[in-house]
């Protein structure tokens, strides 16, 4: 099977986890070597053991190198993916795969004009918590499931230092965001027709720090993601209500469970005391009622992110990650910015 090389523009925190994880665990695609506008960091990438080119000029004239992956600030994948394809090159770019849509487009043309390849990494269509979730939406463990609730949260800030600027592609939205946003749109079907959006700039920096975004799908399932970094009590990573039943993954270690309605309702539920009243509306369903279940496996993708990169570029396999799915959450976050401007909520598709 023919092995593709490969080059790294931008050898920071990410860069350096493909050059270590990602791309040796692929069979069929190495890693020749990278460049970084930053010294120091050409250092680390010859410490790794992998050339380090002096320009990125120099690294694309290299004939051996069949597929760049461009791992910078985000405002620089644009002109990086454009020079790498113009120089015959395919492209991986890291999230989110351009500021806009309308770069987007540019970039595929591009792409298309020069008969290469352009990939974004979406890599968390791959998390086991998605992958876990998937198996509960289509196998429908909870019942048809209406409401999806979609948070990661933290208490860090925002980390680094490009990441604080709206002019280099910073901000929550295009971070996480991209992330949530396009698992979410990968699980539910069809059109969304309503977008609520709000932002926080809680840390003082001229892009969000985090954001909470409801949208109305055209089915009538409705959905929240959330992206929070000022939240020292995390709320649960997957909340979920299907017909039947929900379902919740409080984290990445896949710790939650699904509660599922046994049908058994003849026997009513018990008053309780809240706080000086008495309920029995929230009292908790009497144990015949339902029935507790733990998370079931999840639907695992057949093959991993590089090896469908390889398949596609040298097989002409069907790609995991589809270009009009990055457009569609490209347009999404066009929305979501609006959205949160204008304090509206905005029509979508
Ligand atoms: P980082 O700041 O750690 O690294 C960026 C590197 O790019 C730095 O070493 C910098 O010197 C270099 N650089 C900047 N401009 C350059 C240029 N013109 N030419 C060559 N090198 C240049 O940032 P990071 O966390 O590695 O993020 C990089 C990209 O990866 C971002 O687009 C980010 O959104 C993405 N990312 C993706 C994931 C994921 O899970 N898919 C996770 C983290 C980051």
């Amino acid at each position: 099977m023919k092995e593709l090389m490969m080059g790294i523009v931008g050898y920071g925190g990410m860069g350096a986890y493909h050059a270590r994880e990602l791309i040796p665990a692929s069979a069929h695609i190495r890693l020749k070597g990278a460049y970084d506008i930053d010294p120091e960091r050409r250092s680390v990438i010859e410490a790794d053991g992998f050339i380090a080119y002096p320009s990125y000029e120099a690294m694309l004239a290299d004939p051996e190198i069949d597929l760049v992956l461009v791992a910078t600030p985000n405002d620089r994948h644009r002109p990086l993916s454009l020079q790498a394809l113009a120089a015959h090159k395919h492209v991986i770019s890291e999230k989110p795969a351009m500021m806009n849509p309308a770069e987007l487009e540019e970039v595929l043309t591009a792409a298309a004009a020069a008969d290469r390849q352009f990939f974004v990494h979406q890599n968390r269509r791959w998390d086991p918590d998605f992958r876990v979730l998937t198996q509960i939406v289509q196998a429908q463990t909870i019942g048809d499931v209406f409401r999806v609730e979609s948070r990661v949260h933290g208490a860090n800030g925002i980390p680094g230092d490009w990441r604080h600027f709206a002019r280099y592609g910073g901000g929550m939205i295009r971070d996480w965001g991209v992330h949530l946003l396009d698992q979410l749109l990968d699980l539910l079907d069809g059109p969304i027709s309503r977008v609520t959006a709000e932002t926080s700039q809680i840390l003082g920096d001229d892009c969000d720090d985090g954001f909470t975004v409801r949208l109305d799908f055209n089915s009538g399932v409705t959905a929240v993601v959330e992206v929070g970094t000022t939240n020292y009590i995390p709320l649960p990573r997957w909340y979920v209500k299907g017909t039947q039943g929900t379902a919740e993954i409080r984290d990445w270690d896949l710790h939650g469970e699904q509660v599922i309605a046994t049908g058994v309702d003849t026997v009513a539920p018990t008053p309780v005391r809240a706080g000086v009243g008495l309920t029995k509306t929230m009292a908790p369903p009497s144990e015949a009622a339902v029935r507790h279940a733990s998370l079931p496996a999840g639907v695992p993708l057949s093959v991993s992110f590089y090896d469908n990169v390889h398949d596609v570029i040298c097989d002409g396999a069907p790609r995991v990650v589809q270009n009009s799915e990055v457009m569609r959450v490209l347009k999404l976050i066009d929305v979501i910015t609006a959205s949160a401007e204008q304090h509206q909520t905005l029509p979508f598709e």
